[in-house]
């Protein structure tokens, strides 16, 4: 329907989490704001739980593709029914969480449809009519607010946790209306052969807590005490460039403008200096706690908490506190 806004329900291979509905929550306040309604889609096989789902976050109709050869994600069959879908029903506005699935099928059915798209947005509101879609630029320095003019839907992929989850509410839910659309497996440029679970046990973007490190550690051992510093708290480990291209982490650990972009509750930031390319996928972090031994580092501008010394004295000393503290 005309001026709908509708929200991508990512899953692996049908399995969710809680936050594969955040989005719910910001489509509803700009589906108010366009008096239109808050709809989800879901593409995949077996999907009829997750659709159910959807309406439990608020959607009040869940666009539903289920087919065989949807089973496993792969972006150029996700983005031809996603196409299929917005060329169908014409939405307003179509969100992405901007993760890699999220990224990746946004762009191929923007390109498919000729839309643009706003990427990594963190901002989204309605005004005259027109989604008005706001991101950061140059390094975080900036931001930019777009409005794409031209073309319907009005796409955006969403910095994950840049909006609230939306509460869960049992006794609501949703329309699901399927859709027999197929994708003939000939026409696909892609095969999944196999998906190799990443060895990162947290997944950073959805971390509360997260204990990075940089090159000031000095050598790959010292991440081995991050590491059970990050296990005594709870927390995922994360790394700046300079320590992944070190050979010392993999870089799916890596944070900042050409790694993850994160927001935990705490982002505690060892022997790293705070460089502009770092702070871009870090610094909407809750707390900010920066180990450096230079008190000069630009880290301490952006950090909550900030400790001067040497990493190696420090972590241990946080270790045995929190071991004490939390009883382990
Ligand atoms: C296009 C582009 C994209 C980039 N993308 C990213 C990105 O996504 N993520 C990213 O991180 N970087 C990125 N970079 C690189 C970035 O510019 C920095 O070079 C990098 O972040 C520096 O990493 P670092 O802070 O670990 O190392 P350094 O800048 O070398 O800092 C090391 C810090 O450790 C401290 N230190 C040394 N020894 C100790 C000790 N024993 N205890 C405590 N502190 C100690 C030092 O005082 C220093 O502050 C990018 C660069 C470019 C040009």
């Amino acid at each position: 329907m005309a001026n709908d806004v509708w929200v991508y329900i990512e899953h692996k291979e049908g399995a969710v989490t809680p936050m594969s509905f955040e989005l719910l929550g910001i489509g509803k306040t700009l589906a108010d704001g366009f008096g239109s309604n808050l709809c989800a889609f879901v593409v995949g096989e077996g999907i009829d739980a997750i659709a159910k789902e959807a309406g439990t976050y608020g959607a009040s109709k869940v666009f539903a593709v289920d087919a065989g050869v949807f089973k496993g994600f792969r972006a150029d069959a996700y983005a031809k029914a996603t196409a299929f879908l917005f060329d169908k029903y014409k939405p307003e506005v179509a969100l992405f969480r901007a993760t890699s699935q999220g990224t990746d099928i946004a762009a191929a059915a923007a390109a498919q449809l000729g839309s643009g798209i706003c990427s990594d947005a963190i901002g989204l509101a309605v005004d005259g009519g027109k989604l008005k879609m706001t991101k950061a630029a140059f390094g975080g320095n900036y931001t930019v607010t777009v409005v794409n003019e031209k073309s319907q839907p009005q796409i955006a992929t969403v910095r994950p946790k840049a909006f609230a989850m939306p509460e869960q509410d049992a006794s609501k839910s949703a329309e699901v209306v399927k859709e027999s659309f197929v994708v003939d497996e000939a026409s696909l440029n892609t095969k999944v052969l196999e998906f190799i679970k990443s060895a990162v046990a947290i997944n950073l973007v959805e971390a509360d807590i997260i204990v990075s490190g940089g090159r000031g550690l000095g050598n790959a051992e010292g991440f081995d005490l991050l590491k059970e510093l990050a296990e005594v708290i709870g927390g995922g480990v994360g790394a700046s460039r300079a320590a992944v291209d070190s050979g010392w982490i993999t870089v799916d650990q890596q944070v900042g403008q050409t790694g993850k972009t994160v927001k935990p509750k705490i982002y505690i930031a060892c022997g790293i200096s705070g460089a502009i390319q770092h702070l871009a996928g870090m610094r909407t972090s809750d707390c900010i706690v920066a180990i450096n031994k230079d008190p000069d580092a630009p880290i301490f501008k952006a950090a909550t908490f900030g400790i001067v010394g040497d990493y190696k004295q420090v972590v241990p000393k946080l270790i045995e506190k929190f071991k004490g503290k939390l009883g382990k």
